[in-house]
Formats: structure tokens, C-alpha cells, sequence
């Protein structure tokens, strides 16, 4: 079947290419739909989606592609001089970059909305160039060791498309008698951006996008287990506002990342905004600089399901949700709390999507001991690791279609308290919907960030939104569906629960001015 659908699918993406089409590949999506229906076959969205890119990255391997030579011969005397070295917007010293940053933003401040909407639509054709697309998230995942590359494919593209640009930046305006007020979105200045591990190159895509949408440039501080990848982006992102005219260093970075880099970056008296994407420590780090911050931290979203769930459907969301990019998004199922009643019956419909049940307790032991520390924290090592790998580990063999580990835990055990970033799902059961709730709410911790629940009972679900006050809260779909994915709204991967903005977009890395014109220009 592989082969005649990804012949069949080739063929049908020359199609889209030759009508000048984009193919959309994410699950749920029309390509997908066509894929299921054409050939008949129930694989599910993710597999079929993950078909689809490993299609694309066939065919848009660069050689084959001549559009793309410019890219790739980019991306190659990039690779001559290494892609840390100098320029391009890397620095030796956060001071320069910060000081380059600055120089930058104050001509920014001369360039036309126009010119911001092309900039930043430089930045999207960047990530979306498909030699590049597949090199970063190629890089990604080899650099830091976490993840798969045909989801950050997904990941990254989605970064690209849906962060909002310039549009997002409305004014407000009041007129009467006393003349026209209006109120509008303005830069901070020069943002200082902390990157994660997980999410090292969408990170900088999707704020770049916004940030340099609402009129900043950016510091980003990356993650040095994702040094590589990072600045290899920036370079090329870099390259291509140069291409289009942008004031030079808008987007800098620094050739060594470290702590004291990035502390460095944090005091510096010209970053006048922090912006934060990673765990507790630099969340709390940067809400204590004394400078304006945006905190997006730390998850451990539960799913619940109760007895009225769609339970064949929520088997499926929550196998696609759980094992994406092998549980690395903050937004991913950490957790299922399934009313007993239909706890079986879910088990049942999880493994046939995809999932592997481990019963016998001298395994889940040995599990126990390769994934966590002598701490009960995480062994670092395990973090982003497939669920066929983590098997391995611990001497079972699994077919490459066993996407999520199903555990069935005690609510206190670490797998269902600990943020695990790996496709190892712990099963808490409850006697009632209420007590799934009430459950959910405790293991989310207190982070407020994402929440999921299959239910058709209308007022639990309202129960479940009220009581976890969580930024996202998906019903009756995978998680993923909460930045954009399958469902309503725009995409970020800077969800900033402790700080409330919520899901970021330019707005968030703006100030509100007001601007008063006395007793005119009020025409009604
Ligand atoms: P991390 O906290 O280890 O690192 C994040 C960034 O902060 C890195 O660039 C790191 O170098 C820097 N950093 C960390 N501690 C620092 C310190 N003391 N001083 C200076 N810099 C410091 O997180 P990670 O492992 O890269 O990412 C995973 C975490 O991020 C998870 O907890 C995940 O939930 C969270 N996350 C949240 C969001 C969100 O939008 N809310 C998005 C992605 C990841």
C-alpha cells in the first residue's frame, strides 16, 4: 500500500504544483481526506500525514528541485564556513548583538507598514522553501535528539503560516467633540527571545513573524543543544531581508549561546521586552527582571474521557495528540483519566490506533527505572524519544507503527504527575466524571496552560473549562487542534499562560499609545 500511495500521492502533488497549489498535508486536511478516500484504506490522519511527508520529502529533495538551488547553494556556503560562524546576524558578544539589534529597530522605525508585511512575509517563504523546510527540521530533530522530522516538518510549517502578521495590529479610535483619539500597537523596541529545545526552530519562526510584525527586532537566546539548527535559521532568515531590503540585524543571535549569554542578554539596559519559551526556571528568571515579560512555561495537560465521549474518535485524537513530535509539544496529552465504565473499551480502541498496553509489572519496573531519575524527575536522555525506542529500552520490540506506551497508573504515580515529554501515556481511572475533573485539575498542577476532554455532556464540559482555568481547552479533538491544527484560530508555539497573553501574536509584543488630536478631525 506504501508504495502505491506515495506513487499516487506524488502524482497528485505534481498536479497541485503544475495549478500552482501548495499541498496541505496536516492531518484532518484535505489532502489527507483525499488520501484516505482514494484509496480507500482507514489509515489514520497521522499516518496518512506522515505518508504525505515523507512523499514531500522524496520529492523536494533538493537536488531534484530547481527552484530551490538558490537555497540549497545557500545552505551549502553555509555549511563551508559552518553554520556558527560570523555574520549574518550572529555575533561574537551579546552586547553586539544587542547593540546591532537597537541600530536596527531605530531605522525600522522608519519603514512603511508595506514594508513590514513584505518582511515578514520574507520570513514565511523562508521557512516554507521546501529544501529548507526539511533541512531545519532534519537538523532539528538529529541536533537535540528529540522529536521526529516529519512532524516538525508539520510543526514548522505551521509556524510559518499561521502566526499572525501586521493584520493582527488593530487601532482603536474614539471622536466626538473633543477632537479624535486613537489608540494603537506599538514596538517595544529591541525583545530579547528565549528559545526551547523542543521547539527550537518554530520558536523562532513564529516570533520572529510577530515580533518584527509589530515593529521590534529581536535578541533570540537560544537553547545550546539547539545551537546548530537555530542559527543556521537566523542566518538564512537574515539573508532574505537583507534580499529585501530590511534595515540590517533585526533578527541577531549570538555565535556561542550560553546561561551567561543569555543573562547577559536579559540586563542589558536596550532589551526592552523578554519573552520567554521553555520551563519554571527562566519563566520565573525573566517575570523577575524588572523589564516587561511574557512567561509561556511549563504544561502537564491532562485528557479526560467520560461515559457520552465519541470513544472510537477520542481513541484516535488522543493517540495523534499523544504521540506527536513523540510527545515533545507543551500542548500535548501527558495524561488520560477515563471514567471506569468505558476505560476498557478506550484501552481496546487506543491500541488499534497505534498504542502498546504494558500490563506485566517487571517491565513497567524496568520503564520506570530507564525513564526516571534516582529524583523521580526525567531522565534527559528518554525526553523526545520515540515509543519503539523507549521499548527497546527496555527489551521489547515493537512494530514502527506503536506510536504511544499505555500504562495504567495510580493518580500519584511520577509518569501521570511529571511533565514526560515522551510518548509514555499513563491510564488513571475514576469512578465518575467528577472525580476524572477533579483529578485532571490536580495533575495539570496548577500551570493553567492545556487541557482536553471527550464528553458530550455539555455541562461537565463546562465544569472541566471552568475548574482548570487552563489557556487551551480542547473539546472532543487532539490537542494539537488548540494552536490551529483541525481547528479554529491562529497558530503559535508561545503560549504564555503565567502571564496571561495567552496565545501570543504581534499584538502581544506591542504597546497600546495613545494619540490625542484636540478639537479636530472629528468629522460627524
Ligand atoms: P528549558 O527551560 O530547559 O530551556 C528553555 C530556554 O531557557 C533555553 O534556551 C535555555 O537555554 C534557557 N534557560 C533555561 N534555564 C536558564 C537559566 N537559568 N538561565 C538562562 N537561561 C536559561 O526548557 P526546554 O527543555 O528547552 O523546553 C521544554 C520546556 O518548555 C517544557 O517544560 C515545555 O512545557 C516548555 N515549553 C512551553 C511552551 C509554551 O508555549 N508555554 C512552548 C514550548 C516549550
Amino acid at each position: 500500500l506504501a508504495a502505491e500511495l506515495v506513487a499516487d500521492l506524488l502524482a497528485g502533488i505534481q498536479d497541485d504544483a503544475a495549478k500552482g497549489a501548495t499541498p496541505d498535508y496536516v492531518p484532518g486536511s484535505k489532502r489527507c481526506c483525499w488520501t484516505k478516500a482514494k484509496t480507500g484504506d482507514d489509515t489514520t490522519d497521522t499516518m496518512v500525514s506522515d505518508l504525505v511527508v515523507r512523499a514531500l520529502s522524496q520529492k523536494l529533495d533538493p537536488q531534484e528541485l530547481p527552484a530551490a538551488e538558490t537555497v540549497a547553494e545557500d545552505i551549502e556556503a553555509l555549511s563551508e564556513t559552518g553554520f556558527t560562524a560570523l555574520g549574518d546576524g550572529v555575533f561574537d558578544t551579546m552586547t553586539a548583538a544587542v547593540e546591532a539589534a537597537h541600530a536596527a529597530q531605530q531605522q525600522y522605525l522608519f519603514c512603511s507598514m508595506e514594508a513590514r508585511r513584505n518582511f515578514v512575509d520574507g520570513i514565511r517563504a523562508v521557512a516554507l522553501d521546501p529544501a529548507i523546510l526539511n533541512r531545519i527540521s532534519r537538523m532539528a530533530a538529529d541536533e537535540t535528539g528529540m522529536g521526529n522530522a516529519a512532524h516538525k516538518v508539520i510543526k514548522n510549517r505551521l509556524a510559518a503560516e499561521k502566526s499572525p502578521g501586521v493584520e493582527d495590529l488593530s487601532t482603536g479610535a474614539q471622536s466626538g467633540d473633543g477632537g479624535l483619539t486613537l489608540v494603537e500597537y506599538s514596538p517595544f523596541g529591541v525583545i530579547g527571545a528565549i528559545t526551547p529545545t523542543t521547539n527550537p526552530t518554530e520558536t523562532i519562526i513564529c516570533n520572529a513573524i510577530g515580533m518584527l510584525a509589530a515593529g521590534n527586532s529581536v535578541v533570540f537566546s537560544v537553547h545550546p543543544r539547539a545551537a546548530r539548527v537555530s542559527l543556521l535559521l537566523i542566518k538564512l532568515l537574515n539573508r532574505k531581508l537583507a534580499a529585501l531590503g530590511a534595515p540590517e540585524n533585526l533578527i541577531v543571535t549570538v555565535q556561542k549561546p550560553s546561561i551567561e549569554n543569555t543573562n547577559a542578554m536579559m540586563s542589558h539596559p536596550l532589551v526592552r521586552m523578554l519573552v520567554a519559551t521553555g520551563g519554571p526556571g527562566i519563566v520565573k528568571t525573566v517575570m523577575s527582571s524588572g523589564k516587561k515579560a511574557i512567561g509561556a512555561g511549563a504544561g502537564n495537560p491532562p485528557v479526560v474521557v467520560d461515559e457520552t465521549a465519541d470513544l472510537d474518535k477520542a481513541a484516535q485524537d488522543i493517540i495523534n495528540g499523544c504521540g506527536f513530535d513523540n510527545n515533545l509539544p507543551c500542548i500535548a496529552e501527558k495524561e488520560l483519566i477515563v471514567v471506569d465504565q468505558v476505560a476498557d473499551y478506550l484501552i481496546k480502541q487506543m491500541q488499534k490506533c497505534g498504542a502498546m498496553l504494558i500490563s506485566d509489572p517487571a517491565v513497567i519496573a524496568r520503564l520506570e527505572e530507564r525513564v526516571l531519575n534516582e529524583n523521580g524527575g526525567l531522565a534527559t536522555d528518554c525526553v523526545g524519544k520515540s515509543a519503539v525506542h523507549l521499548l527497546r529500552e527496555v527489551g521489547i520490540s515493537a512494530g514502527d507503527d506503536t506510536k504511544v506506551i499505555l500504562v495504567e497508573t495510580g493518580k500519584d504515580h511520577p509518569f501521570a504527575v511529571e511533565e514526560l515529554m515522551m510518548p509514555i501515556l499513563p491510564v488513571v481511572r475514576a469512578a465518575n466524571v467528577d472525580e476524572a475533573i477533579d483529578l485532571a485539575v490536580a495533575l495539570e498542577g496548577g500551570n493553567r496552560h492545556t487541557a482536553m476532554m471527550h464528553s458530550t455532556n455539555v455541562r461537565k464540559l463546562t465544569r472541566m473549562a471552568k475548574l482548570i482555568q487552563t489557556t487551551i481547552f480542547v473539546k472532543n479533538g487532539p490537542s494539537y487542534a488548540g494552536i490551529g491544527v483541525g481547528g479554529e484560530g491562529f497558530g503559535t508555539f508561545t503560549i504564555a499562560g503565567p502571564t496571561g497573553e495567552g496565545l501570543t501574536s504581534a499584538r502581544s509584543f506591542a504597546r497600546k499609545r495613545r494619540c490625542v488630536m484636540v478639537e479636530a478631525l472629528n468629522v460627524r
